[in-house]
């Protein structure tokens, strides 16, 4: 994966194996073996929060994260 599942920016960068973060939108991301992500937002204190997974098959939008 060369872009953010999120924002689809290709500005992202690996933190280690499996690991990557976008410098555009802020998220943190893991891949697991099948590729399952599992998206992580970094809040403006540094903490970081677990979003709900990303569903293939779902027809609802992403939740807008307009701050
Ligand atoms: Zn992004």
């Amino acid at each position: 994966m060369n872009t953010c599942p999120m924002c689809t920016s290709r500005e992202i960068g690996k933190i280690n194996r499996g690991r990557y973060f976008c410098r555009e939108c802020c998220h943190e991301w893991t891949i697991e073996g099948e590729g399952h992500i599992t998206v992580y937002r970094i809040t403006s204190e540094g903490a970081v929060v677990r979003l709900r997974p990303k569903v293939n098959n779902s027809t609802n939008p992403p939740t807008s994260a307009a701050m």
